[in-house]
């Protein structure tokens, strides 16, 4: 049986499951956010595991970690998580997997499993031949005669929550928040990146500069249309999924009973690549056995096939939609040929709506994603085209609502405004800056004393995105900000960049370290937030004359007392 690890209300119980059943396994798939956190719904299972004292001598187990390489805890929480249980007594069955989402974690993910389930037949004594591939972990059952106020429509958890929203806000229950403005910052380019304010009056949520907003989109209803199309699936039918595990404690994947349509705009990923698991189910489906044989053959473990998947379905980006429409044969057919149990195309979108992951809908940055493929098709983040169909109507003055939460960060400013402060955020990095010196204005303004406020901010160049350069312009005129160093990379023939501005200022930088000053990054994980690292230890060295080994100790320090804080992404 599946769950969710936030679904489990007795970790102790679970864990011990070895003593009521014999010959049982856990698998824990723990991914890694931020900082090497664990991701909220499994905060509980960081607690329990790291304070807790009990005898795990019953449990056997294994790990697959998920987490990304351009941060520096590379799948942090899964390597606890396994450790953990083996401190507490626990058999390890197998070895741990980790997934790198910077590669190709579906990859990672089924080179582990292939590798596991022999392993963990011969240990158990089961036969490894079984077949398990079409075990259905849903029933579905059609509605022909609920009302609809008995129909979910989107909302993430409870029925009619959108409707009557009732506070305490958060991710189970978002906050339908009036968009005051929607507006482009870049000046000219090609790239977009926009200014959203959202109206919080009213939701009792507490937002502090620096916290993430999530904002739950949905998908694109002409792409939704087409899905139902390519399928000849009525989208509007009403039908509920169950788990056809009565043990299991995820009774269906998404809020049911609800309709394909609401299922496919709200509760499923139809933007991303789909994964092997969905593609393999299509190929039972494709009537053309070329469609079939190449379907089979991307989706098998042969380095051929992983090859021509990289390169097929990743690389060029294709979507669901997109290999239904290359591959004709697998969109009408109305049952697997060969006459094994009826099958409709409705069955084909439902096994793909199980399959599918939940869509990412909380985005920790308003990260704009749009661009053209290699097979010329424009593609879209769920966020991006939420945000891009909803700008006129917001222009035009009408009320639009979005759903939100918000994820409380450990970006911080210090608690006396009197500190100083070193930011570095270029691009998309300044976002929680700009609520920093807006605060820091705030403080300025009611009388209190100001510590040094620093900013270093990068971009391509002046005229095209330097965001919001008169506000901050004028914070530097005002004496908010006593320091603003923008790098424009490509306004000049050599790269300049905000590490080479940091690296100049490295005896007043240093100065301010020395005077109980705050170092701040956020932007770019891959390159960006490493080279910057590296400037800073480069200053501490030089400037506070000590080798390489002392410099590395002193920002240890630095992020021990929360002095220095990062929040990057890649
Ligand atoms: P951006 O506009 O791409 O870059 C901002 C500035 O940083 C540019 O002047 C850029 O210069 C410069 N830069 C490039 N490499 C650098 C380095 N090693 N050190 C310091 N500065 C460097 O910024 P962005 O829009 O914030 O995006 C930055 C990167 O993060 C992109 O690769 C983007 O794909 C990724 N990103 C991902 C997410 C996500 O959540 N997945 C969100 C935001 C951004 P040049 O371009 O001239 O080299």
């Amino acid at each position: 049986m599946t769950f969710d690890p936030e679904e489990c209300t007795d970790w102790e119980d679970v864990c011990k499951l070895g003593e009521e059943m014999e010959g049982s396994l856990a698998v824990f798939c723990v991914a890694t956010y931020g900082e090497g956190d664990p991701t909220d719904n499994a905060q509980e299972l960081y607690d329990w595991l790291k304070n807790g004292d009990v005898d795990l001598s019953s449990l056997n187990y294994t790990v697959f970690a998920l987490g990304n390489k351009t941060y520096e805890h590379y799948n942090a929480m899964g390597r606890f998580v396994d450790q953990r249980l083996e401190e507490l007594g626990a058999t390890r069955v197998f070895q741990r997997g980790e997934g790198d989402d910077d590669a190709n974690i579906e990859e990672d993910f089924v080179t582990w499993s292939e590798a596991l389930w022999p392993a963990v037949c011969q240990r158990f004594g089961v036969d490894s031949a079984l077949d398990t591939s079409n075990v259905r972990e849903y029933a579905i059952t059609v509605h022909s005669d609920l009302s609809p106020e008995r129909v979910f429509t989107g909302e993430p958890l409870r029925l009619g929550s959108f409707a009557n929203q009732k506070p305490p806000f958060n991710s189970k229950n978002p906050f339908l928040a009036p968009i005051r403005v929607i507006r482009e910052l870049h000046k000219g380019g090609e790239r977009s990146c926009m200014h959203v304010e959202l109206d919080i009056a009213g939701s009792r949520l507490n937002y502090v500069a620096g916290d993430h907003l999530a904002l739950f989109p949905s998908n694109d209803p002409r792409l939704v249309d087409r899905v139902g199309e390519l399928l000849g699936v009525d989208l509007d039918t009403v039908f509920s999924l169950t788990s056809t595990d009565e043990a299991a404690t995820k009774k269906t994947p998404f809020p049911c009973p609800t309709t394909y349509r609401t299922a496919l705009s709200y509760y499923v990923d139809i933007t991303s690549p789909p994964r092997t698991n969905v593609l393999k189910e299509l190929a039972e489906y494709a009537t053309d056995p070329k469609d079939k044989e190449f379907l089979l053959k991307i989706t098998s473990s042969s380095d051929d096939g992983k090859h021509q998947y990289r390169e097929w379905v990743l690389e060029d980006r294709r979507t669901l939609v997109a290999v239904l429409e290359d591959l004709p044969s697998s969109q009408t057919s109305s049952g697997p040929p060969g006459g094994a149990p009826a099958s409709t195309p409705g069955q084909i979108l439902l096994h793909l709506l199980l399959t599918q992951d939940e869509p990412d809908v909380s985005p920790r940055h308003a990260v704009l994603i749009d661009y053209t493929t290699r097979t010329g098709r424009r593609n879209m983040g769920v966020a991006t085209g939420w945000l891009k169909r909803h700008q006129q109507k917001v222009q035009n003055g009408e009320v639009v609502l979005a759903p939100i939460s918000i994820r409380h960060s450990s970006l911080r400013l210090p608690y006396h405004s009197s500190k100083p402060v070193i930011m570095v955020g270029p691009g998309t990095g300044l976002a929680p800056f700009r609520g920093f010196i807006q605060d820091r204005a705030a403080a300025k303004q009611s009388g209190k004393e100001l510590g040094e406020t620093v900013l270093f901010f990068g971009c391509r160049h002046r005229a095209e995105d330097y965001i919001y350069e008169e506000e901050l312009e004028g914070y530097r005129d005002n004496g908010v900000l006593s320091g603003l160093q923008v790098a424009f990379s490509r306004d000049q023939a050599d790269k300049v960049y905000v590490q080479h501005l940091l690296r100049e200022s490295g005896a007043a930088v240093w100065e301010l370290l020395e005077k109980q000053g705050y170092f701040y990054i956020c932007g770019d994980a891959r390159h960006m937030a490493r080279d910057v690292m590296g400037a800073l230890l480069e200053l501490i060295q030089d400037n506070g004359h000590m080798d390489s080994q002392a410099a590395s100790e002193y920002v240890k320090k630095l992020q021990k007392r929360n002095r220095f804080l990062q929040d990057v992404w890649s």
